[in-house]
């Protein structure tokens, strides 16, 4: 093999997103291209110097990585006799050159799928081409933010089209009402393991309709219906055409849950009886529930419901209440709409949460569904989430880790690995937390003079950093730390311990609210006390998100509670030695232990009925927070003896290097999923 199919042959493959040796080959072909394309190999070899190529010390190194994919491709799998798991989601989140995600479901959907690679479980996911990707961030003069789509080409990136066992390309057909749509698919390999993506875009279909599957989470209610059937019943369609052999259907969250009526169909189409259907439904399906924010759980009103299902619903032989019924908590509420959730919940024999907290909350939420049962006995468990570290790790933070403990990849969810850190020194391991702030504020400086909004920034290598970035949703309260402006701005004044803090995220383009925040978080960066320490770094994505989770010595987050499911970007600075300064929400309080991060005001109880109205709840949280810093972050932070290391503070960041890496890992999750939930238990 040349060189240049070795390189092609690597592009193909999304294995390289977390393979920075592999990523590191293609800036070195064109780094210029590689940057421009958000570091997108396939953008880089097409721009390939020649001179590069024809260099033997580069083809070495491609040999190299060559050979680490190949073995990689060819290992002998972790988990083995795993079940055959086709994963549906709306969104995957992979890398920053593909944005196919929004937030946190799309980018735990994408690190549960290259977990499941590692560990070698036959896994296949399914989702839609988002032809707009998520959007580009900016702003106006006034700081409100703008939105840019930038069309994803498919031929840019590792796709290629699903063919059919003739090698033709395959299409499958759903019906919106009385409407055929054609469907095609792009196939695009992740490590061990692959992802469809369907895609209305076709030439056959009715000029409107082609738009479909363009957009995420927009174009309102009937347009997301649509997507859905797309999703659910054209996904399983699609299984069949590609003959996809399934033991366990994953329906992450309930945007994919028509594909429980789809399988219905097929039963009902064989002659079994509803009953038995039902049944055999039920054994393949295992559904997770992801968010306890009401506005997130799709609902649909029963007139356009009713038209758009028709067709399918004539095919399963079933009358309109009786449909209906699926998606009702009371099947008899005439008039009531049709829930995602609850279909999911009906037709899957297993759900969770993603966190126990969420578990809890998610009982709470779904009780009324199953009235002769008490709350602790309402079927949804929980899968706590976890982030797949090879992703989420900065190559600074694992050439460390391998340097002195050996292979970090194999054991990243092995406790005793993790327990090593006892053996590095304070002086080393404030090295590599100083080392990692640097990097973070040099690509930040960087990142701010490219941006619409150039914001006046005097980053300090030394200072205490604190890092905030997630989407703009508003219960996730961003601009809490700002609540009492004066006293906020104290701490910033503070010349003799510098305090700066990162931003980041986008809000909805129809969130007001959300977009509000964003907006005096930049009117924030004039004040003058606060100028030069507060930077909002424009359009996140993967690349920032990866940035910010290795530099800042700090992540805060401070949800109204109990609305974070379970949260995952605290989970990915822990390697880097970054410390959680948290509301007791999500995955925190299984994290918290004392002396790992702190939480910010009182621990969780979970219990819906102790929620207090959201301004008194606002106000309590944001004088825990001040409380906080105050007495606890920032003392600790400077209390650094003669020789300039704050010893207690370091003693913090190694217990969360010990504590959470391994316990909040993408790997240990899937292993988690395969044990308590794929399984299918026999009765004692
Ligand atoms: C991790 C991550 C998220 C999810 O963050 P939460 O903590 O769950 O809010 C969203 N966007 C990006 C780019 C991320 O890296």
């Amino acid at each position: 093999m040349t060189t240049r199919t070795k390189l092609e042959a690597l592009a193909a493959n999304l294995w390289w997103s977390w393979n920075p040796e592999a990523q590191d080959l293609f800036r070195r072909l064109n780094a210029d291209v590689f940057t421009a394309h958000h570091r997108n190999p396939k953008a880089a070899l097409h721009a390939a110097d020649e001179t590069v190529l024809a260099d033997p010390g580069f083809a070495q190194d491609v040999d190299e990585v060559y050979d680490a994919f190949t073995q990689y491709m060819e290992g002998t799998p972790e988990a083995e006799g795993a079940p055959r798991t086709s994963y549906f989601c709306m969104e995957f989140g992979l890398h920053e050159s593909l944005p196919l995600y929004s937030g946190g479901l799309g980018i735990l959907a994408g690190d549960h799928a290259k977990a499941a690679s590692d560990l070698g479980v036959p896994f296949t996911a399914v989702g839609l081409l988002l032809r707009d990707g998520y959007f580009r961030q900016y702003f106006d003069e006034e700081g409100w933010q703008q939105d840019e789509h930038v069309a994803i080409n498919p031929d840019e990136h590792p796709l290629t089209r699903a063919v059919d066992g003739n090698g033709d390309p395959l299409t499958v057909t759903v019906h919106l009402g009385e409407q055929p749509l054609q469907l095609q698919a792009w196939h695009l390999p992740l490590g061990r393991t692959n992802l469809y993506l369907l895609d209305s875009d076709l030439e056959a279909n009715p000029k409107e309709l082609r738009s479909l599957t363009r957009k995420l989470y927009q174009g309102g209610n009937f347009v997301r219906l649509q997507q859905e059937i797309i999703l659910g019943i054209g996904g399983l369609r699609l299984l069949r055409a590609l003959d996809v052999q399934t033991d366990v259907y994953h329906l992450n969250e309930g945007h994919c849950a028509f594909l429980t009526l789809e399988l219905m169909r097929e039963q009902l189409a064989e002659g079994r009886t509803r009953a038995e259907a039902e049944a055999w439904v039920r054994e393949q399906c295992v559904f997770t529930t992801h968010t306890p924010v009401p506005a997130g759980h799709d609902r649909f009103k029963v007139q356009p419901f009713n038209q758009q299902m028709r067709h399918f619903r004539e095919q399963l032989g079933l009358s309109q209440d009786e449909l209906l019924a699926y998606g009702r908590t009371n099947p008899d509420a005439a008039g009531s709409p049709f829930t995602m959730t609850v279909l999911g919940l009906k037709l899957a024999r297993e759900a969770n949460g993603v966190s126990k907290l969420n578990g809890h909350v998610a009982r709470q939420q779904w009780h009324e569904m199953y009235p002769e049962r008490s709350l602790d006995e309402v079927p949804i468990g929980h899968v706590t989430n976890g982030v797949h570290l090879p992703t989420w790790t900065a190559p600074h933070a694992r050439a460390f880790l391998s340097q002195r403990f050996g292979n970090w990849l194999a054991r990243r969810d092995d406790p005793d690995f993790w327990a090593q850190v006892e053996d590095i020194s304070d002086e080393d391991l404030w090295h590599y937390r100083s080392t990692l702030r640097g990097l973070l504020l040099d690509f930040a400086a960087e990142h701010n003079t490219a941006q619409s909004l150039t914001q006046p920034f005097a980053p300090n290598p030394d200072a205490l950093t604190i890092g905030f970035a997630r989407r703009f949703a508003t219960y996730k309260r961003a601009p809490l730390l700002f609540t009492d402006i004066d006293r906020a701005a104290k701490l910033f004044a503070d010349t003799d311990r510098p305090l700066q803090i990162l931003y980041a995220g986008k809000a909805h383009p129809e969130d007001e609210g959300g977009k509000r925040f964003i907006q005096q978080i930049i009117e924030i960066t004039q004040h003058p006390d606060i100028q030069g320490h507060l930077l909002f770094l424009e359009n996140y994505n993967m690349e920032i998100g990866r940035m910010l989770v290795s530099g800042c010595d700090v992540w805060l987050n401070n949800p109204r509670r109990p609305y974070e499911a379970s949260g995952t970007s605290g989970q990915k600075i822990s390697a880097h030695g970054g410390l959680n300064l948290s509301i007791a929400d999500g995955w925190w309080p299984e994290g918290y232990n004392g002396a790992n991060g702190w939480v910010i005001g009182p621990e969780a109880t979970g219990d819906l009925k102790d929620a207090r109205p959201p301004e008194q709840q606002d106000r309590a949280d944001a004088e825990a927070l001040y409380t906080t810093l105050e007495e606890h972050v920032i003392p600790e932070f400077y209390d650094q003896d003669a020789e300039g290391y704050p010893r207690a503070w370091i003693a913090r960041m190694r217990e969360a290097m010990k504590t959470l890496p391994h316990a909040f890992s993408a790997k240990r999750m899937v292993k988690d999923y395969l044990q308590d939930v794929y399984q299918v238990k026999t009765e004692a």
